[in-house]
């Protein structure tokens, strides 16, 4: 028999758990600090309205990886679902990610895809070559007017340092759109498991030969000896208690509220005025819409520094943090058995289907 200890139970440790119990002889031990699987995927229903809620905040499967999205189909029934995000700045509704509606309505104009290309190509910042950041980013690619209105203040209140401060890979993730597609994702596969995602977790982690612990914390303490391999999803900076010091990440928390009926009548809204204290309010009954509640609940969303309390969500890479990273990643390096794995414990912004392709390939290469 071979043992293997898989250190929380988000995707990568519940993919890994997943393919490593195909095989009868492997003994997988998963262990999670929380009362819960499934880590920031978590999904449950609400007990006042029985709407299926993200617990940690929205989460729309898509992915552009074929082989990611026949594999999460072998634990749930995923519907397809577009994400249609509308952005309120000063008193207008706006469709986000930009495109042609928004530049359109922004600049009180009727221009059609070429002529919106050419009139956004006479405002953008040219001159930056090879944009350092994300101002320079959004610079470059849509000017300062659409920069200023739908992008600083939104981005200083979830990242809580100036735009010139982080990568410009993070604005990179959105894209700019010269029609009127409103679909917030470019991938080509997209959807939402029908009955939340924690199902998708307990399918994974059913195997007779793996054993769940929550509430169990790992700590430096351990013996490791007895594992073939171990895989550890956890913050990079903890496993080695913090000694070249502390990541930052940004952390977000949630204002829940229940009212009758529909309350914003989208899935997501995003708030780019700076005056307005949170970044987006979710109202999850609209990620089911083949569902029917006749109650709503709704969350708006803040974001703030992670303290020692709070659960780490954002990777913020700032030039401190990667300097941190540097010196962590030369210890990973010096270890034989031990892997880490996902957002955590690489320190990168990913998303679930990230996650789920390096788990699927990391065992491919062990096997
Ligand atoms: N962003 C913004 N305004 C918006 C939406 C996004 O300024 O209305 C910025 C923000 O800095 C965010 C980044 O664009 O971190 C990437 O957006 P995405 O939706 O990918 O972030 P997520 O919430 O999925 O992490």
């Amino acid at each position: 028999m071979k043992k293997y200890l898989i250190i929380g139970s988000g995707f990568s440790g519940a993919v890994i758990a997943e393919q490593l119990s195909k095989n009868p002889e492997n003994h997988i031990t998963v262990i999670d600090e929380r009362d819960h699987i499934g880590g920031n995927c978590y999904t449950e229903r609400d007990s006042e309205t029985n709407v299926m809620v993200h617990k940690y905040g929205p989460h729309i499967f898509n992915t552009d990886n074929k082989e990611v999205w026949d594999y999460i189909q072998n634990f749930c029934e995923m519907v397809p679902f577009v994400n249609r995000v509308k952005s309120i700045y000063k008193g207008n509704v706006y469709s986000m990610p930009i495109n042609l509606h928004t530049i359109n309505q922004f600049f009180n104009k009727t221009m059609r895809p070429d002529e919106a290309k050419i009139f956004i190509e006479s405002i953008a910042k040219k001159d930056i070559e090879e944009p350092q950041n994300f101002e320079e980013q959004a610079m470059k690619f849509i000017g300062e007017d659409l920069y200023k209105a739908f992008f600083y203040g939104y981005t200083k209140k979830q990242w809580g340092c100036e735009p010139t401060e982080l990568p410009a890979s993070i604005l990179k993730r959105l894209p700019v759109r010269f029609n009127y597609n409103d679909n917030y994702y470019a991938n080509p596969y997209q959807g939402i498991p029908r009955d939340g995602y924690t199902g998708i977790f307990e399918k994974m982690l059913s195997a007779s030969n793996i054993e769940v612990k929550l509430n169990t914390k790992f700590d430096s303490s351990w013996d490791l000896s007895e594992y073939e391999k171990v895989f550890y999803s956890g913050p990079i900076d903890a496993f080695f208690d913090y000694k070249y010091g502390r990541l930052s990440y940004r952390t977000v928390y949630f204002e829940r509220a229940v009212a009758e009926g529909d309350y914003q009548g989208n899935p997501v809204i995003n708030y780019a005025d700076p005056e307005v204290p949170y970044t987006r309010v979710h109202e999850h009954k609209h990620f089911t819409p083949w569902e029917e509640h006749e109650k709503t609940t709704y969350f708006k969303e803040f974001s703030k520094e992670t303290e020692e309390a709070d659960i780490p969500y954002y990777p913020k890479r700032l030039t401190e943090d990667m300097e941190k990273l540097a010196l962590y990643e030369e210890e990973v390096k010096k270890m034989d058995k031990i892997y880490f794995v996902g957002r955590l414990a690489t320190y990168r912004y990913m998303d679930m289907h990230h996650v789920i392709g390096e788990a699927l390939d990391l065992i491919k290469k062990l096997k």
